[in-house]
């Protein structure tokens, strides 16, 4: 998806709106591999979503806390940091997730 400057503004006013397209963008880049939540701003601001930390980690704790996604400390240096991968029930969440998505996409471009 490519989006423009002014598209990626209006999206923090729509916040509601694509809450859960991130929701399901973090969970698919579980299921691939390990992420980090600054990671996952970079990731999600190459697709016109501009997420500050203060709104990513309550997501990320939120998904952890349903159970979709199992946390653990890395070594980063000196550091640790959080990284996060999807469970088994977080894999079969998406996939489910995945036709719904399917079905709407269309649905909505139709006759575009
Ligand atoms: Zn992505």
């Amino acid at each position: 998806m490519t989006t423009t400057k002014s598209d990626s503004h209006r999206l923090t006013d729509d916040k509601d709106l694509y809450s859960g397209l991130i929701r399901l963008h973090v969970l698919h880049h579980a299921v691939k591999e390990p992420i980090f939540g600054l990671g996952m701003i970079e990731e999600l601001s190459h697709h016109g979503y501009r997420i500050s930390p203060g709104t990513l980690y309550p997501l990320l704790h939120g998904l952890e806390k349903k159970g979709y996604l199992r946390s653990s400390e890395q070594a980063n240096g000196k550091s640790r940091r959080k990284i996060y991968r999807a469970t088994p029930l977080g894999r079969k969440a998406l996939t489910a997730a995945k036709k719904k998505v399917r079905e709407l996409f269309h649905e909505l471009m139709e006759g575009e």
